[in-house]
């Protein structure tokens, strides 16, 4: 026998397991009982190829009350020597140090970590919140049985074992606190929660004891192993969808369930969950369980069918079980079988159909999930033109003039008889959204502008270019294009100070050299001296920032200085150059207004101290006319 240390992240892991979660620790026999199922579906899918290796499936739960233990068997894969030191106790997985983090900010709080820890793929060591000590005995095909054990502190100790036939026992010794899981009842009940659909039977031996004292043994079997998603719709109860939904998910609650049931020349049943949350590990790649669960006439093929799912919507998790796929072929071939397309298509349309019917009839809880679920849609928006239409009318944004996240449609309907196009700001947050003077003309004429503040938006505003007919215009990008009669006004104001104002106009430009592409004047400022607007294909403030954060290569891109013509600082300031066209304030001013309008168009300054001492300059002269 040879003892090995637990990699630091393991025992910190375990320490916590240990001494940190109280609340409902039952689910321990729910991540055994679902490693077992997992073992047991990784035997079953050896056995399509190699039909001498099949068995009768079957897990086994068996109690010693003299002992204090709790076995947990599997016919399933087994583990051999290196398999088991890897899987239970030296990889130091980044679900781990992501679980103990959860565990140390407090989560625990609500009670809702140990539901979760199947989400950290971290499930085995929840045995350590009912056991002292844990055995493993296992024996993997054509090798020799091995045993794991450890009392969760420092090490694991690995050694030969006896074991005929192949599978794994996990044998956990309970912790004085814990007996009460030497009780067939309330295994049963656990099982029948958390376990029920575990499409293996899972078995128990029930002492009963007649009339006349005699104790008689019955082994029962605890689970129904029904296939939820075969099951008829009106028959599952929520608490049915909400066990299985822990099971795909490794935890946390679903929002809603589709059902879905294709027939004809694609057959296939499907049983899809909308989660409520993102789940913690969903932007860690090596964690999240990817695509759908995939079945082929009720026989297990892999727990990661990506093709069945578009990207974007990877959030759903679910079951398809397909009448048509070959039983016979390995998981790679399979996911490129052209039928897992059509399958992909038809669930994609479903779950699409689904959120636009949940968005119409329970708005308030759609607008959660869409908070929660919203950028995954978007990169859809993106990337799935074929369903781009369908996904347009899934998205809300938040609105100028309503205040609160509107659809497309919604916003279109509310438009004013002679706006021909769709408003949109990209912005870092709201607040900037909101300070950008390149909303003040919309502002007076009160039309909406959608306030798009997620980094994909910008992203997906390079490809979406409209909706219902009507194109989108970036307040902040190009020249101004409101309704007929706004730009001809525009124009003749903007041509009249052009003409009147032509020396203060080449004078900025001089002083502002290739800080900028133009200077010019424009309809767009009612209140604001001056903004920056990009060109109409050119990358403004915030896009560039989303690109350096993300270490790409943003190329120089200059903007356009917009005046307006209204503002009483443009007479003053041609006025001071007729005087004095050498005035450093004159020249200082220019470079203050300049930074503003990088300011509130989300910018940075190259240079804050020159800024300020401007400012300081400003106040003194300002003080001085005083
Ligand atoms: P997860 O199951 O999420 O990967 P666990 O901590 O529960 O995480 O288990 C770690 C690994 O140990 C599993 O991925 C599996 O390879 C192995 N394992 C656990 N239990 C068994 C079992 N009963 N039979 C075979 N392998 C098992």
């Amino acid at each position: 026998m040879s003892a090995c240390m637990f990699k630091t992240e393991v025992k910190q892991l375990l320490d916590l397991m240990i001494h940190s979660l109280y609340s409902n620790k039952d689910i321990f026999l729910r991540e055994l009982a679902a490693n077992a199922a997992d073992a047991i579906d990784k035997a079953r899918f050896e056995s399509l190829t190699a039909p001498d290796t099949a068995r009768v499936w079957q897990i086994r739960i068996d109690i010693d009350k003299d002992k204090k233990t709790l076995t947990v068997s599997d016919n399933g894969v087994g583990m051999d020597r290196d398999e088991i030191a890897e899987n239970l106790g030296t990889i130091a997985k980044s679900g781990t140090r992501a679980f103990s983090e959860a565990v140390k900010s407090g989560k625990d709080a609500a009670g809702e970590l140990p539901e979760l820890i199947g989400q950290f793929g971290v499930g085995f060591y929840s045995a350590f919140m009912v056991a002292d000590k844990v055995e493993v005995v296992s024996k993997k095909q054509d090798c020799d049985a091995v045993r794991w054990s450890s009392t969760g502190e420092e090490s694991f100790d690995i050694g030969a074992a006896e074991r005929s036939d192949v599978g794994t026992d996990v044998i956990l010794h309970l912790k004085d606190d814990a007996v009460e899981y030497l009780d067939y009842w309330r295994i049963a009940e656990i099982i029948r929660k958390y376990s029920d659909y575990i499409a293996y039977p899972i078995v128990m031996n029930q002492q009963i004891t007649d009339k006349d004292g005699k104790i008689t043994v019955e082994e029962k079997t605890l689970n129904t192993q029904k296939a939820i998603w075969l099951r008829s719709p009106a028959d599952i109860t929520e608490e049915e969808h909400q066990s299985f939904f822990s099971h795909l998910s490794g935890g946390g609650k679903y929002w809603k369930s589709i059902q879905m049931t294709a027939e004809g020349t694609n057959e296939f049943k499907a049983l899809l969950y909308i989660p409520e949350k993102m789940p913690y590990n969903f932007l860690m790649p090596d964690f999240q369980k990817k695509g759908l669960q995939l079945y082929v006439k009720r026989v297990f093929i892999t727990d990661e069918c990506t093709k069945l799912i578009p990207d974007y919507l990877q959030f759903v998790k679910g079951v398809v079980d397909s009448s048509d796929l070959p039983l016979n072929v390995s998981r790679e071939i399979l996911q490129d079988n052209p039928l897992i397309g059509r399958i992909q298509k038809a669930v994609t349309a479903k779950v699409l159909g689904e959120l636009k019917k949940l968005l119409e009839s329970e708005r308030a809880a759609y607008e959660k999930f869409f908070a929660e679920f919203g950028k995954m849609l978007k990169i859809g928006l993106y990337n799935d033109f074929a369903n781009m239409d369908k996904i347009q009318d899934l998205a809300l944004y938040e609105s100028l003039n309503s205040g609160k996240p509107v659809t497309l449609r919604e916003y279109v309907n509310a438009m004013p008889d002679g706006q021909q196009d769709i408003y949109f700001i990209t912005a870092e947050n709201k607040a900037k959204a909101l300070a950008s003077p390149a909303l003040e003309v919309y502002r007076g004429k009160g039309y909406d502008v959608l306030l798009m503040t997620d980094p994909i938006d910008e992203w997906v505003m390079q490809t979406m270019m409209q909706y219902d007919k009507k194109k989108f215009k970036s307040v902040s990008k190009g020249e101004l294009e409101l309704d007929e009669a706004s730009k001809k006004e525009i124009a003749e104001t903007t041509e009249k100070a052009a003409k009147d104002y032509a020396e203060l106009l080449k004078y900025v430009q001089t002083e502002l050299g290739d800080k900028v592409s133009e200077v010019r004047f424009s309809g767009r400022l009612t209140d604001s001296p001056c903004c920056l607007v990009a060109t109409e294909f050119g990358m403004n403030a915030h896009m560039e920032k989303i690109l350096k954060s993300l270490d790409q290569q943003v190329p120089e891109t200059k903007r356009i200085l917009e005046l307006n013509a209204k503002h009483p600082l443009i007479g003053i300031m041609s006025e001071e150059l007729k005087t004095d066209a050498q005035s450093p304030a004159l020249k200082s001013d220019i470079k203050t207004l300049y930074d503003q309008a990088v300011l509130l168009e989300g910018g940075e300054l190259t240079d804050l101290a020159d800024f300020t001492k401007r400012l300081t300059d400003l106040l003194v002269r300002a003080g001085s006319r005083a």
